[in-house]
């Protein structure tokens, strides 16, 4: 199932150029009340919210999906974990360009570990990506994006796919320069997730992806999730060892080689196997 959220928050289910609303199936959500949880309830629901949608999907009003304002599939991760350098063609592209290494050693995954994105820089594709340092590089980095279903810290590699809800398209949007990634990668519209959410149990294999990048139609990046230096599995068992996981939270794969700037003006479109395509403009802050 395509899981959308649409418009002024409301929730859709995807069907090739379709979408049906079923927004009326989030009255089954709980009413959390002050201190809210660390989860994101429509997750957390996630099955009992299928039943519903399946049950109001004949009836589902359906609109076009190229007129809906697309929202982020996930509104309240609680967090938003990246993957630096998960490619091995990416590590050596980094390593040999000063502007993406900015005279530090990279270094290999395994050693340097998983960093946090600001879940206030979480946007939908149509909500666009805001430059707020034009004088800076802003680069697109494409990446499959994992939303995690069931909680759990110290999950072992074997039983990681049970803990997932589902994918979506993630762009970890950066600015180059010598500063923390987190502080580079947090700024507002810097983490696009959409266009909608894929229920786990439609992707085959989360470690054969293609997928592509293109900025105004000019090819910058093509990779397949094969080449992940630490696969879907190993990326949980790696962050669950350090963050417990909570249904909603994120995780951004890391990105391949290709990774280029953008400036206002310019639109990125991507495409993933098995999830669909985004596009996604990139405007002034204003
Ligand atoms: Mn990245």
């Amino acid at each position: 199932m395509r899981i959308c959220r649409f418009n002024d928050d409301r929730l859709g289910v995807v069907e090739g150029d379709k979408v049906y609303d079923v927004t009326k199936a989030l009255e089954i959500l709980p009413a959390h009340r002050y201190p809210l949880p660390r989860f994101d309830p429509m997750i957390a629901h996630l099955d009992a919210l299928r039943k519903k949608i399946a049950e109001l999907l004949p009836s589902a009003p359906v609109r076009a999906l190229a007129e809906m304002r697309l929202l982020s599939p996930v509104a309240n991760p609680g967090k938003v974990i990246g993957a630096p350098v998960n490619y091995r063609k990416h590590l050596l592209e980094a390593r040999a360009d000063v502007e993406l290494h900015q005279q530090n050693q990279v270094q290999e995954i395994q050693r340097i570990g998983l960093f946090l994105k600001a879940t206030s820089s979480v946007v939908g594709p149509s909500e666009s990506v805001a430059i707020a340092h034009p004088e800076r590089r802003n680069d697109h980095e494409a990446e499959l994006t994992v939303i995690i279903g069931t909680p759990g810290r110290n999950i072992a590699r074997a039983d990681a796919y049970s803990h997932v809800a589902g994918y979506c398209i993630g762009l970890d949007m950066t600015i180059r320069g010598p500063e923390e990634r987190s502080l580079r990668k947090s700024i507002d519209t810097f983490t696009v997730l959409g266009p909608w959410l894929v229920t786990a149990d439609e992707i085959e294999d989360a470690g054969n992806i293609d997928f592509s990048l293109t900025v105004n139609g000019e090819p910058r990046q093509k990779a397949n999730t094969r080449d992940l230096i630490l696969s879907v599995p190993e990326l949980i068992e790696f962050a669950s060892r350090f963050y417990t996981l909570h249904p909603g939270d994120v995780i951004m794969t890391g990105t391949p080689e290709g990774v280029g700037r953008v400036v206002p003006g310019d639109i990125i479109h991507t495409e993933f196997s098995g999830i669909g395509a985004m596009t996604v403009a990139v405007i002034s802050a204003s």
